[in-house]
């Protein structure tokens, strides 16, 4: 088996891969492996923007009283001062990669403002900043010689040297890869393992992630014994465009910051019946409404209502979404626009702090996959790619200029991977079905809105489920999809175990069975799987 060594082995080219990349490179050599094309990420689908603090009347703490007050104070005080503190130097670092923010005719920042904002704070490129970020990192990554990348190459599980029989403290040292073009299965050997893999949106029936969100780097973690916390903590986007051709196209909070409100189909607000901000209230609250009006309504969705603010503001405010609603026969200027909640955004993760460190030594996670204490029960919008963008330079402070990351010859032999009696693989039906049906058990048990007779029904299921997806992982040789679906699995089962402990309703949890909140904010901590 081959063996491919680095200083710094990255999994994932979102944004929090590929910052982390950047600034890895000034310290030693990097591999950066995605399982996709580099802009195959979630990164690549933001819209709306990333925070930062900029105009004079707006300040750090505001921005993170805003933070706290959306995450139902669960999230780490310190933490969230200090990500948000740190963001201006993000947004320079993407202004270095060559990402030309919107600005006004005066040549000031062009902020704009979300649902849950108290000010105008979020930087964005028109209404598709992650693509134009993703597009300017990929091409400075390909500058810089430091950094080697492989795409289509997915992770399988990681080493760790109390798997492979060596003493002393369990430390991570790398992984296992399939090459999915060749089929080949080789090692990386690091000293710095950097999981940068995003959420696990497409544990949903409905989700606006992209296929890549199956949730891998939360499962590679929690097989290596890594504390996983706060799973619970599903987003939810408000406003995903209800139409049967449109896969996961959301219709951006900023849409709302901007002026729309939502309506019913006969043109009726209905907002402020459920909070006296309105449209503008924060995403959980937007999400619950909005199933709880299609619940008593019977409606398949609801409505944006933005015809006031005229073609051409949205034709230049907008372009990519009236762009894209004009293909479905949608036009903003003079219709409504029909949107439904979809899974959107995973706020639990990797228990990591905020420059990387997890439970587990040569372990970091950046991103939607770590749980950093930033979004505590709900995110901010526009904060995640703030978070990644922070952290991933927090996290190579912390691990470039550390002698560890220069052990490389220290890294022991990562043993042939092992394939057993395994076969390939003849009945592909078994994955779909197995696919479907947890992601449509998720939606119906394990929704926005919960009861703990449907998490012990998904808990019950899911737990057989797991043992058909094991089976099936041993039996046959390795595919990406089986891949997926063992990660996907396991995600499903650790949102459902957060989701049972938690007593209360805080943030994006909400049970009929606990509706109050508890007065003592507390995470909900699952310490990695010892099999
Ligand atoms: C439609 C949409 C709109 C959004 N709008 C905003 C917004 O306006 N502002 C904001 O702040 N946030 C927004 N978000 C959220 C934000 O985009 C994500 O939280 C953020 O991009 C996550 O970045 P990341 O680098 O952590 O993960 P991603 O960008 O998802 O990257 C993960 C990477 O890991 C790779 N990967 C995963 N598993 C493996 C494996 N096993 N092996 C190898 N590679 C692997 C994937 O292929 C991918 O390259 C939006 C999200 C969506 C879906």
């Amino acid at each position: 088996m081959k063996t491919v060594d680095c200083d710094y082995f990255v999994v994932g080219s979102g944004m929090a891969g590929l910052m982390s990349a950047l600034h890895l490179a000034s310290y030693g050599r990097v591999l950066v492996v995605t399982k996709g094309r580099m802009r195959d990420c979630n990164t690549n689908f933001a819209q709306g923007g990333i925070c930062c603090v900029m105009d004079p009347a707006d300040t750090f703490d505001k921005h993170a009283r805003d933070t706290m007050i959306a995450g139902a104070w669960l999230g780490k005080t310190e933490v969230v001062h200090e990500i948000c503190e740190h963001a201006p130097e993000g947004i320079r670092d993407l202004i270095d990669c060559g990402v030309r923010f919107a600005k006004k005719r005066d040549g000031s920042w062009d902020l704009t403002r979300e649902g849950g904002h108290s000010a105008r704070r979020i930087f964005h490129a028109g209404d598709i900043t992650g693509e134009k970020c993703e597009a300017a990192m990929i091409r400075r990554v390909r500058d810089v010689k430091a950094i080697d990348v492989r795409e289509n190459a997915i992770v399988i599980d990681l080493v760790m040297t109390r798997r492979i029989g060596l003493g002393g403290p369990n430390r991570c040292v790398g992984a296992y890869v399939l090459d999915k073009m060749s089929g080949e299965i080789y090692a990386v050997r690091s000293p710095n393992t950097i999981l940068a893999t995003g959420g696990c949106g497409k544990v949903y029936l409905y989700t606006c992630n992209p296929d890549t969100a199956t949730g891998d780097g939360i499962a590679l973690a929690w097989r290596a014994g890594a504390k996983i916390e706060n799973m619970e903590f599903i987003q939810f986007h408000p406003t995903c465009l209800y139409h049967p051709l449109a896969r996961r196209f959301l219709i951006s909070e900023a849409v709302r910051g901007e002026g729309a409100v939502l309506v019913d189909r006969h043109g009726r607000e209905f907002m402020k019946k459920y909070d006296p901000r309105g449209s503008l209230a924060p995403r959980d609250i937007v999400a619950r409404s909005i199933d709880s009006e299609m619940k008593r309504t019977g409606d398949d969705c609801v409505y944006l209502d933005i015809r006031k603010k005229g073609r051409a503001y949205l034709m230049t405010r907008f372009p990519n979404i009236y762009q894209k609603c004009m293909e479905f026969g949608i036009d903003m200027a003079k219709d409504l626009i029909p949107v439904v909640p979809a899974a959107h955004y995973t706020c639990g993760g990797i228990q990591a702090t905020s420059d990387g460190a997890t439970s587990i030594p040569g372990l970091s996670a950046v991103g939607e996959c770590a749980s950093t204490g930033l979004h505590g029960a709900n995110r901010l919008a526009s904060n995640s790619l703030m978070e990644a963008l922070v952290c991933a330079r927090l996290t190579a402070a912390r691990l470039g200029p550390h002698p560890e990351a220069f052990m490389r010859g220290k890294v022991p032999e990562i043993p042939a991977w092992k394939t057993g009696a395994a076969v390939p693989p003849d009945e592909a039906v078994l994955v779909a079905h197995m696919w479907d049906e947890i992601r449509r058990l998720m939606w119906d048990y394990v929704g926005i809105v919960r009861t703990n007779k449907r998490l012990a029904r998904a808990a019950r299921r899911l737990k057989t489920l797991r043992r058909e997806v094991r089976d099936y992982y041993f039996r046959y040789l390795v595919t990406p999809d089986t891949l997926e679906l063992r990660n996907l699995a396991v995600c499903a089962e650790l949102i459902v175990r957060c989701a049972q402990r938690r007593r209360e309703s805080r943030g994006l949890h909400y049970t009929l069975d606990y509706p109050k909140q508890s007065k003592k904010p507390r995470e909900t901590v699952l310490d990695g799987y010892r099999g």
